[in-house]
């Protein structure tokens, strides 16, 4: 049988990681965030080399899931517990502007979909990587909003402790983010034609859930025929 793909694009903080993997689990498909491979590259080659990194150092690049859990390794190395500082978004953010480094990970990304039924989320998911994905969907809520739910993230993992300066800071790099992943030269974020989109400002985690699962069996009630709803 065709494995289904569903394509969740978005910018930064719209919970796409939180819902899409919770959508991916209650539909019995494989959640893949590509968000990770951006950042371990980003962290890998680090802020001396992201402007121009020497792709040919990269051996090997694979996803392994560990409890259900997706871990990004780089020439064998595991990098998921660095990848998501602040400081590793930004990296990422520069190294994805990058048109080599997008074309290196094209193939990965379609190979990956090609194997498996997924959720893959991103930023160009369903405008470049996926164009014929079977659902696209493209989430997002109130920036202010966003960036309280990466603050809130962040204080709970324990990066930060949670004042003030520390949530101005989180929600100038989000729209910092925003501006360049929209505006760069190389598949920036936008909304697919065909997407639809799913706000979720004003909705709880289980809310959006829903709301993300009903547009999918919307519109695509047979490829999500065998989600548990
Ligand atoms: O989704 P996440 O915030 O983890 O992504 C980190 C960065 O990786 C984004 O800000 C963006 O610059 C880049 N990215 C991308 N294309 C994707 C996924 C992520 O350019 N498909």
């Amino acid at each position: 049988m065709k494995n289904v793909t569903i394509a969740i694009d978005g910018p930064v903080g719209a919970g796409k990681s939180t819902i899409a993997r919770e959508c991916a689990k209650k539909l019995g498909f494989i959640y893949v965030d590509t968000g990770a491979l951006y950042r371990a590259l980003g962290v890998y080659f680090g802020e001396n080399h992201v402007k121009n990194p020497d792709l040919s150092k990269i051996t090997k690049i694979d996803l392994r899931f560990v409890d259900g859990l997706q871990h990004v390794f780089i020439n064998d190395t595991d990098y998921t517990d660095k990848i998501r500082t602040p400081e590793a978004s930004m990296l990422a953010s520069k190294i994805s502007a990058n048109g080599s480094v997008r074309e290196f990970l094209l193939d990965f990304q379609r190979d990956f979909a090609k194997a498996n039924s997924v959720v893959m989320d991103g930023r160009d998911i369903g405008t470049v990587v996926l164009p014929n994905a079977d659902v696209k969907i493209f989430l997002t809520a109130d920036p202010h909003e966003r960036a309280k739910r990466r603050f809130d993230e962040l204080v709970s993992k324990g990066v930060l402790v949670g004042t003030d300066a520390e949530f101005e800071k989180v929600l100038s790099d989000l729209n910092e983010r925003d501006h360049a992943d929209s505006t760069r030269q190389h598949a920036p974020l936008k909304q697919a034609d065909d997407a639809i989109v799913v706000d979720t400002t004003d909705n709880s985690f289980e809310q959006s859930v829903t709301k993300m699962l009903e547009t999918i069996t919307r519109v695509s009630p047979r490829k999500a025929g065998s989600a548990r709803l």
